[in-house]
């Protein structure tokens, strides 16, 4: 594996990065992998702005590769790609079903713990 991208990455992106984001439910996120680069371990990802989990800002869609992880956050390489609409449409829709199964299941379970009391 090679530092940073490869060729063949850095042909189909911008040298435009996101930059640094803060990451977490009421900040930004990369959601979804698509085009995996078996060559430089890059995938291309939905920077969205969400909150509370849900993706309420679309960024943008950028190649992206985790350089190293750490305590209070990650590592990251980006570069901005054409916007890919199957892979937005996805990663909202997604990330929306998720929030709300956390939302459901948080829900039952104080229902379970009032009703056993
Ligand atoms: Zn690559």
């Amino acid at each position: 594996m090679t530092e940073g991208f490869c060729e063949k990455c850095r042909a189909g992106s911008t040298d435009e990065s996101s930059g640094s984001i803060k990451e977490g439910l009421f900040g930004h996120e990369f959601k979804g992998e698509a085009a995996k680069c078996p060559e430089c371990g890059s995938h291309v990802a939905v920077l969205w702005r969400q909150f509370a989990g849900f993706p309420v800002k679309l960024i943008g869609c950028y190649r992206y590769k985790l350089v190293g992880a750490h305590f209070g956050g990650v590592d990251f390489l980006s570069r901005r790609v054409p916007d890919d609409q199957a892979l937005i449409r996805r990663t909202r829709l997604n990330s929306i079903l998720f929030t709300l199964a956390i939302f459901a299941a948080i829900g039952v379970y104080e229902w379970w713990r009032r009703s056993h009391r």
